[in-house]
């Protein structure tokens, strides 16, 4: 699925309510373990970087690395006045893997 395709599937998930727009209160990354992701529905397989975040009781939410960086830009877009200064961190803790999983960022 190319970047637009995916891009707009994530507008209509979050518009949809399938996708949240409040970033979770935990996240990890680390190595797959054939998670789906909650973006683009396929499977994250285990040689790729998984994006997991949990909030409260609530399940666990897996991303592929583009699919939540793409995920994190767009429901900001969509919900702009809730915008808040710790998104800064989520960026920069994206590039921290990346650095670290350079070999979870192949597609
Ligand atoms: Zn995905």
């Amino acid at each position: 699925m190319d970047r637009e395709a995916l891009r707009i599937l994530i507008r209509d998930r979050l518009r949809s309510g399938r996708l949240p727009y409040n970033r979770p209160a935990e996240l990890f990354g680390g190595p797959a373990c054939d998670e789906i992701c909650a973006a683009c529905g396929t499977i994250i397989r285990d040689w790729r970087l998984v994006m997991e975040g949990v909030s409260g009781k609530e399940a666990a939410i897996c991303f592929h690395l583009v699919c939540f960086e793409l995920w994190n830009k767009e429901r900001l877009v969509w919900d702009t006045e809730r915008r808040r200064p710790e998104d800064v961190t989520l960026r920069m803790l994206v590039a921290r893997l990346r650095g670290l999983f350079s070999w979870g960022a192949r597609d």
